[in-house]
């Protein structure tokens, strides 16, 4: 049973589209999107573009999420941004600890355990990623990586604030290659992030989102979206057009 989890299809957009190519997507994905009851929908632009597409999916289903922050609130961290000044753009989130900014910028365990609480009490979703690498599945590892990852990050949420975290379950073998996780593996995975947070409170367990990321395409969106503890996507690639951002989002409806 998903019981009362509302399904979130999130497209990260990484580091892709101006001003101009947001405003195009985002007036062809609106009319797509508009009749999808039932399921949350986001997009992650670059910070360039966040204040754009605030205003332009005003009053719309779609929300707008960062796809990184700093720990700090503020302070001499140049080039950074802070969870109150992402809330200040009304922004519904922001994207933590992807894979990409854990391997190219370092991105410590011990950081996300303060950016994720530095999120919520700025009013923020984050979204934490989480997953193992190839060689992690194959040394049988995965369990260890996710259990470490997820005691770490949420180590600063308060027990009653867990649910208000979305976790999502991506292998890091599967991002950007077109290599997809199998049910099984997606399914398994989940469940066993599901029973982790269980671990400090089964209720907050039940509330709490996980998605799957990694080569997400509306060919095997359906399949992935039904798992039973799998309550969304978050999508890269296949997230840059708004046909098939929308062809996911209709999976999950
Ligand atoms: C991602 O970057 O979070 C991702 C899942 O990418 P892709 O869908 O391209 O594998």
């Amino acid at each position: 049973m998903k019981g009362t989890r509302t399904p979130l299809i999130a497209g990260n957009w990484k580091m892709n589209k101006t001003i101009a190519d947001a405003e195009n997507f985002i007036q062809a994905l609106l009319p797509r999107v508009s009749s999808a009851d039932g399921v949350e929908v986001a997009i992650c632009p670059p910070f360039t573009a966040l204040s754009a597409m605030v205003d332009s999916t005003r009053g719309s289903r779609v929300q707008v999420f960062a796809q990184t922050m700093h720990y700090a609130p503020q302070g001499a961290f140049t080039g950074e941004v802070s969870a109150v000044m992402l809330s200040e753009l009304d922004l519904h989130g922001v994207i933590l600890g992807h894979s990409e900014r854990r391997e190219l910028f370092n991105e410590t365990d011990k950081a996300l355990a303060q950016k994720v609480a530095g999120a919520l009490e700025a009013g923020l979703t984050p979204i934490v990623c989480v997953g193992e690498t190839e060689e992690e599945r194959e040394r049988g590892d995965t369990e260890r990586k996710l259990r470490h990852q997820i005691r770490e990050d949420l180590s600063k949420v308060a027990e009653q604030d867990l649910h208000r975290v979305v976790i999502a379950y991506e292998p890091i073998w599967a991002i950007g290659t077109g290599k997809v996780a199998t049910a099984d593996q997606a399914q398994d995975a989940a469940a066993f992030i599901r029973a982790l947070v269980g671990d400090r409170s089964s209720e907050q367990s039940r509330a709490v989102r996980v998605l799957y990321g990694g080569s997400v395409k509306p060919e095997n969106a359906a399949e992935l979206l039904a798992l039973v503890d799998v309550d969304g996507a978050l999508v890269g690639g296949a997230s840059l057009e708004a046909e098939s951002f929308a062809a996911i989002v209709a999976a999950a409806g």
